[in-house]
């Protein structure tokens, strides 16, 4: 038997209409640098958004599924690109705009993007790229930027305004079936070609409503959140979405990322939430202590991307900002898991432990852990396993240029259709991820396995130690071995015997180290993670001794 619910398909106009109605008056702060914040409702992102589509489809020819990518940091323009191309049925393509040139390159052209919107900020960057970009039609420049630099370029050149003005402020957005494209984002692509994901209406729809669940980001329209994570970077966590089913303001930092605005944005704006990845906090972390501010209204900190070390943890929590750490990938739209600790624990000595683990699996994400001979394990919190999810907004295959099937590769994908994360670990009882590694960066040495993550994290809390980075080395005796290597703060005094000895309490002895060295800064990935394929080239090539 059906049921007798009417069929309404999950659309991200749905989600704009809202947004700009209901939450008209929420808005969306830009920080520009000398020239002050600027304001933008959500009822003018909305009017905007439909000025965007009409420009889009009458002025540059955008019909069905066609690719409209974005090169922008995070701001109000970027927002209504977000809403404008997908309602109307196009495809939104971010662009990582911190990836290497032939990468974006290959995006770009791999994806069939007809039009590039780009921040004029950026356009040193895209300008030398455009004679290879051989699809792209149309550049709409927004923003401040040297336009000259785009002088006789191919594509045609539009400034935002200007193609927005005068176009009519409402749209008749279409009924599309909700399991159409709606964005799509690349992997990083820390290994092979960048891996095309892509998100459908109802994906988006559905991961919206779990971000702002409770027991997720949880806000209300008394919130502001500062929204560090890059608008390229998985959706901004969702964020943009998010936010307009539920009326939070914004604030968004557009290309003032270092840690002194972003300190001067807190301090001003008042914003009660941000996210991004740990590298951001610990750059924070140390300004605010060089240059205390006055941030206490930022109640709460979204912290993912990669594992968030305790110290960083116990440093927020005394600065009022409570972390909340959360897990997730590109592939899961991203969110996973979060990290609120259950009812129980609440209060208790075990309060500090549940917070520091990944976080606890949602309604909408079943998951699995699977041994070495690929056997499911047990979630008792000790047997450890790659992580494999699967649910509505975790991808199920690879997208593979315009006119091929979707990809499936079997190291990315289980055949019963499970996505692989790559990330070992163990599940508690009660539904708490624990990440130990990434398959890839697990040290291997003597047929036990070593945490990177647990000696980063231990290193992390010497008080002389800025960040540490462990990968591993090739051993003639044990196979593979961990390789320390250690920023240490200014005017530091520790040595590598010293350290190792203050690892020696946290750690099993066969895992301390014999190798360190000190590098300047770790290397970081387009989205400011340790990127430990760097350091193991840099070993391999004897530059690290
Ligand atoms: P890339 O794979 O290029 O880094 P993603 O942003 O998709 O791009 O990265 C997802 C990966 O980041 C996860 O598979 C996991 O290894 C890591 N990650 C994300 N959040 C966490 C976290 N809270 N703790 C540990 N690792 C994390």
């Amino acid at each position: 038997m059906l049921s007798t619910m009417q069929d309404v398909p999950l659309l991200i106009s749905r989600i704009l209409t809202h947004g700009s109605t209901i939450h008209g008056t929420s808005q969306v702060t830009t920080w520009t640098g000398e020239s002050g914040p600027q304001r933008r409702s959500f009822a003018e992102i909305g009017d905007r958004s439909a000025q965007l589509a009409h420009a889009l489809r009458a002025d540059l020819g955008i019909v069905d599924d066609d690719r409209v990518a974005t090169l922008m940091w995070n701001n109000a323009d970027h927002v209504e690109a977000y809403f404008a191309i997908p309602s109307m049925g196009a495809v939104l393509h971010t662009l990582n705009l911190r990836l290497p040139a032939e990468q974006l390159v290959w995006i770009v052209n791999h994806a069939a993007d007809r039009v590039i919107i780009v921040n004029g900020s950026l356009l040193p960057l895209l300008a030398p790229l455009l004679p290879s970009l051989t699809g792209v039609e149309h550049i709409v420049v927004s923003g401040p930027g040297d336009r000259s630099l785009l002088d006789g370029a191919r594509p045609q050149v539009h400034e935002y305004e200007e193609l927005i003005a005068g176009k009519p402020v409402t749209y008749d957005w279409p009924q599309l079936d909700e399991r159409q494209a709606a964005a799509l984002c690349y992997t990083s692509g820390t290994t092979g070609d960048p891996k095309g994901v892509v998100y459908s209406h109802r994906s988006i729809y559905l991961h919206s409503m779990q971000v702002n669940m409770t027991q997720s980001m949880g806000l209300t329209d008394e919130d502001t959140s500062l929204v560090v994570v890059p608008q390229f970077h998985v959706n901004a966590w969702g964020l943009p979405h998010a936010t307009f089913m539920t009326g939070v303001n914004m604030l968004m930092p557009d290309r003032f990322l270092q840690p002194a605005p972003l300190a001067e944005m807190i301090e001003s704006e008042r914003p009660t939430h941000a996210a991004a990845v740990p590298t951001i906090w610990q750059g924070l972390l140390a300004e605010l202590t060089a240059k205390p501010r006055e941030v206490s209204s930022l109640g709460q900190v979204t912290i993912g991307g990669s594992a968030c070390p305790p110290s960083l943890m116990k440093a927020f929590d005394e600065l009022g900002m409570r972390v909340c750490h959360a897990w997730g990938m590109t592939e899961t739209s991203p969110l996973g898991t979060v990290a609120r600790p259950p009812a129980a624990a609440v209060g208790t000595d075990e309060e500090f432990a549940y917070r520091l683990t990944q976080g606890r699996f949602p309604a909408g994400v079943e998951a699995r852990l699977s041994g070495p001979g690929g056997e499911l394990l047990a979630w008792d919190g000790e047997s450890a396993g790659e992580l494999e999810v699967r649910g509505p907004w975790i991808a199920g295959a690879y997208y593979s240029g315009p006119d091929s099937e979707p990809l499936r590769p079997s190291d990315k994908f289980s055949d019963d259709g499970w996505l692989k994360t790559g990330d070992v670990g163990t599940i508690s009882p009660d539904g708490f991820l624990t990440l130990t590694d990434r398959a890839k960066d697990v040290i291997k040495s003597g047929g036990e396995w070593i945490s990177s993550v647990d000696l980063e994290n231990a290193l992390m809390s010497h008080p002389d130690v800025a960040e540490a980075a462990v990968v591993a080395v090739p051993d003639e005796k044990w196979g593979e071995r961990p390789l320390a290597t250690v920023v240490l703060k200014d005017g530091a005094s520790a040595d590598f015997g010293i350290l190792r000895a203050f690892l020696g309490e946290k750690v099993a002895r066969w895992q301390l180290p014999e190798r360190w060295t000190v590098i300047t800064a770790v290397p970081k990935t387009s989205v400011g993670k340790f990127d430990k394929k760097v350091l193991r080239k840099q070993y391999a090539d004897g530059e690290l001794d």
